[in-house]
């Protein structure tokens, strides 16, 4: 078995069928044919089995539309699903697209199946489908956690205080989970299979024009979902802006950053993937690769602790540490001599010119910079009448525009500007010791070229 043990759990107590026509995969936060260790897993089984593969996907949309998903997400999410439809093919997997929640999808299908797979996210709405599939599924169900380095309950049993706590235990198995995973060829293809009703996702525009959905946020064409394209950027990051990465990826304009955020939000990579290839690199130095594993490695998977073991992670009251709630409700009087609407913050109508031209570059491309972010939500904390109401119109932005919004890592960023993770700092109105950044925090950028930057990336959007 190429699967580390960690990484597999079985979710229910029925027994796998020896009369199931075939293993059923359903893609739901891996969406990718290449580097993925639930699908490995699944030709494994069906191979043993004596049965081909079929994996599926459950397509939300109208009134039972994904939270918070639209236009510009759905795009993205369908152009992979194009690219992942058309690579499981090629190696003799079936597919099956339909408008469907992912639980009736795989419920249904798991009638002919001899085993049914899933992959692992950790939102309470995927932890609420993977419930509901292990409950009417008449078979066998297998959950493989492939889209984080360290499977989560191996790095740590509880909620961790910070990314200085997560670390060691990170570290300690690091180097048994950063393993490659060879493609293990399908013995029995599902091109003849019957498999019923299925939507043709190979155009996936046409996809999107028949569905339902909020269409106020356009597609962006800055960013082309899918998992080729996923991997032409990291090679072009790991040739380029990786040798960069340590000394400057605090400033926009430099282009040193990966930009795979929006890949592995919509599981178009996987994380081991990438933290092999950065590895691996041949350009930059050692302090490069070790920064940027600490990104995609401690600070991503901090994200998804503090999600899976906090119920209410979305809310302002259970998100934020007591200290931090304390502190701000102390000061919740203080003058505010700048508030804004949260139309005007959407809209870039501030008197902040820097902050109005990143959240240019989000609302219009889907995406802004890590250092720009981190202003760019202590700006909506200030500006705020309550940070109640701030904390919850930053996340509202915050998934509605990011293409990687809507992640375990929108939710804790939020939450990471109203104090989590953090520790208390100097006092400070309105702030009390949350961390407070001013705009001195801007000097080592050059804001001019980001500005510029950010005009040719609109304009293009535009064009
Ligand atoms: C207010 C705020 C909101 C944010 N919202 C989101 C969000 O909605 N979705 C999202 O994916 N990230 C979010 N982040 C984290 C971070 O800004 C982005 O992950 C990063 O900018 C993505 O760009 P990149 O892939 O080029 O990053 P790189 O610098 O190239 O880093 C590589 C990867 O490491 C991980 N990473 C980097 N920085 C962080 C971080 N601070 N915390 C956790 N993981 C990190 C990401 O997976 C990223 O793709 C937010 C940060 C802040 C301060």
């Amino acid at each position: 078995m190429t699967i580390e043990p960690e990484r597999i759990r079985i979710l229910n107590e029925a027994e796998p069928n020896p009369k199931g026509r075939y293993v059923l995969y359903l893609l739901q936060q891996a969406n990718r044919a290449g580097f993925n260790p639930a699908l490995e897993f699944t030709i494994e089984e069906a191979n043993r089995l004596g049965v081909p593969v079929v994996a599926c996907f459950g397509l939300l949309d109208g009134s039972n539309g994904f939270p918070e998903a639209n236009a510009r997400h759905y795009a993205f999410l369908l152009e992979g699903l194009a690219d992942a439809a058309g690579n499981l093919a090629k190696r003799g997997v079936g597919f099956v697209l339909r408008k469907a929640s992912p639980a009736e999808i795989a419920a249904d299908l798991s009638r002919e199946a001899a085993l049914v797979v899933l992959d692992r996210g950790y939102l309470a709405i995927q932890k609420h489908w993977y419930g509901e599939i292990a409950a009417r599924a008449r078979v066998r169900v297998v959950q493989i956690e492939g889209d984080v380095v360290v499977p989560l309950e191996t790095a740590s049993g509880k909620h961790e205080h910070a990314a200085r706590t997560l670390r060691p235990k990170i570290r300690r198995h690091l180097e048994a989970f950063l393993q490659p995973l060879r493609p293990t060829p399908v013995k029995h293809r599902a091109d003849a299979l019957d498999l019923g009703e299925t939507i043709d996702v190979s155009e996936p525009g046409a996809v999107l024009a028949g569905m339902v959905l909020d269409r106020s946020v356009s597609p962006v064409k800055r960013f082309r979902g899918g998992e080729s394209e996923a991997r032409r950027r990291l090679s072009a990051f790991v040739a380029d802006g990786l040798a960069r990465y340590g000394a400057e990826r605090g400033r926009p304009e430099a282009d040193a950053a990966s930009h795979m955020s929006p890949y592995l939000h919509f599981g178009q990579i996987s994380p081991v993937e990438i933290a092999l290839a950065v590895r691996a690199a041949d350009t930059g130095t050692v302090e490069d690769r070790d920064a940027y594993v600490e990104e995609i490695v401690v600070r991503r998977e901090l994200a998804m602790n503090h999600v899976h073991y906090t119920e209410g992670y979305d809310r302002f009251e259970t998100a934020v540490p007591e200290w931090a709630r304390r502190t701000l409700a102390e000061q919740a009087g203080d003058r505010r001599d700048t508030v804004y609407s949260e139309d005007e913050l959407a809209e870039g109508r501030t008197h902040d010119h820097e902050w109005n031209v990143a959240m240019a570059e989000m609302r219009e491309t889907g995406f802004m910079h890590n250092h720009l972010r981190m202003y760019w939500g202590k700006k909506i904390l200030e500006w705020s009448p309550t940070p109640e109401e701030g904390f919850a119109r930053t996340l509202r932005l915050n998934n509605r525009y990011f293409l990687d919004g809507r992640d375990a890592n929108s939710f804790t960023n939020v939450a990471w500007v109203y104090g989590l993770h953090d520790r208390p700092w100097a006092h400070r109105p309105i702030f009390g010791t949350v961390r407070y950044q001013s705009r001195n925090s801007l000097r080592k950028i050059d804001v001019k070229a980001y500005e510029r930057a950010v005009r040719a990336l609109c304009e293009a959007e535009r064009a």
